[in-house]
């Protein structure tokens, strides 16, 4: 069983008379910040000018500044930058001005893990990830909750640069809800894979096949919409409360049964074997230096495969539904 920390496991005093830096005012790091801040915490941002993220670091009464001058007046310095923006970063704003005995922190690892970001002899890496996106971050500190989260320390990490981890944790009210011990390795696999294979590529994937049959069979675009996208949410929200025993107990017994004998047919052990070859590919760095090419390519592909799916009959006749249904906040990016 995992090693899982509460408030009680933390001491924030650990963080006194330090400075944390936030690198980047984005999902993660408007929220990190702010709820460092509202712990006692001392926290500057590091943070381009001439973008929305800077004027919201200053309505949020933070004076942002280059990363260069977060890192210099920093101790611990958190790069919570898109992780395929970190390793430039790294290079030329942050490691020029680490110092021995600053602890490089992360809420993914895998610019660490994969070796982009390298620091230097007496620094200390770790890695401090809420399970969660950063707006929920913000908003359940704000409610006295916290989101989740995962502590990992790097090969080289004193006792001390665990506790400040178990400190950060607490500053930013994870260890309200609970923070696990994992590595560097883990998290990074385990995210990477739980995203490609369930949450967004094997999720959409599913949505999107479905939605196409009934649609062409001949049925209206509505009823599938309905069917294959909006009534996902119901589901997953039986599976978050009680798991997919809940699920069984909640739906009607057609349901169930057809759950059983239909459900192997479309995940089959093919599937699973594919997905073996996934997580194969994460661990060897394959997908990795795929990743990493597709960005000094200038994200050609990415960008193309973005542009063609934004425009999926699913999401059209999503936006328009959408718009109708008052109780939703609907969103349109
Ligand atoms: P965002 O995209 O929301 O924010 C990125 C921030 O970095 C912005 O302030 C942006 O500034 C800045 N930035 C982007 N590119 C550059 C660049 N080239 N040079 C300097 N600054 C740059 O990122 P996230 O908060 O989503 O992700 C941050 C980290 O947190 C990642 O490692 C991610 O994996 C991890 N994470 C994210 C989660 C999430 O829910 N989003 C959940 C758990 C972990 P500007 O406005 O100027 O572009
Ligand atoms: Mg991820
Ligand atoms: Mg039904």
């Amino acid at each position: 069983t995992a090693k899982i920390y509460y408030d009680n496991d933390a001491d924030l005093s650990v963080l006194k008379g330090k400075t944390i830096a936030i690198l980047g005012y984005g999902s993660q790091g408007h929220a990190q910040a702010q709820n460092l801040r509202d712990s006692g915490c001392t926290v500057i941002i590091g943070q381009r000018p001439g973008s929305p993220n800077y004027d919201l670091a200053k309505s949020h009464g933070f004076e942002p500044m280059s990363a260069e001058e977060a890192t210099k007046k920093a101790d611990i310095i958190n790069m919570l930058l898109p992780d395929e923006a970190q390793a430039d970063v790294y290079k030329s704003c942050v490691q020029p001005n680490l110092k021995t005995g600053n602890v490089l922190m992360c809420s993914h690892g895998f610019n660490i893990h994969f070796n982009q970001v390298v620091p230097p002899e007496g620094v200390d890496t770790l890695l401090v990830a809420p399970k969660g996106p950063g707006h929920l971050v913000r908003s359940e500190y704000e409610k006295g909750g916290g989101v989740p989260g995962l502590i990992a320390l790097g090969d080289t990490a004193s006792d001390e640069t665990r506790q400040i981890g178990l400190a950060y944790a607490k500053g930013i009210g994870a260890t309200r809800g609970g923070v696990i011990e994992t590595t560097f390795a883990e998290e990074t696999e385990t995210d990477l894979f739980g995203e490609q294979v369930v949450l967004c590529g094997g999720l959409s994937e599913l949505i999107k096949a479905g939605f196409e049959t009934l649609v062409e069979a001949g049925y209206q675009e509505e009823m599938a919409y309905f069917e294959c996208m909006h009534e996902v949410k119901l589901i997953v929200d039986l599976f978050y409360e009680g798991g997919l025993n809940y699920m069984r107990y909640s739906v009607s017994n057609t349901a169930e049964f057809g759950d059983y004998s239909t459900g192997p047919r479309i995940i089959t052990p093919e599937t699973k074997a594919e997905m073996k070859k996934v997580l194969n590919e994460i661990q060897d760095g394959t997908f990795a230096r795929n990743w990493i090419l597709e960005n000094k390519a200038g994200a050609a592909r990415f960008k193309a495969i973005r542009r063609r799916e934004r425009t999926h009959q699913v999401e059209e006749v999503g936006k328009r539904l959408r718009r109708l249904m008052s109780w939703i906040d609907a969103k349109e990016v």
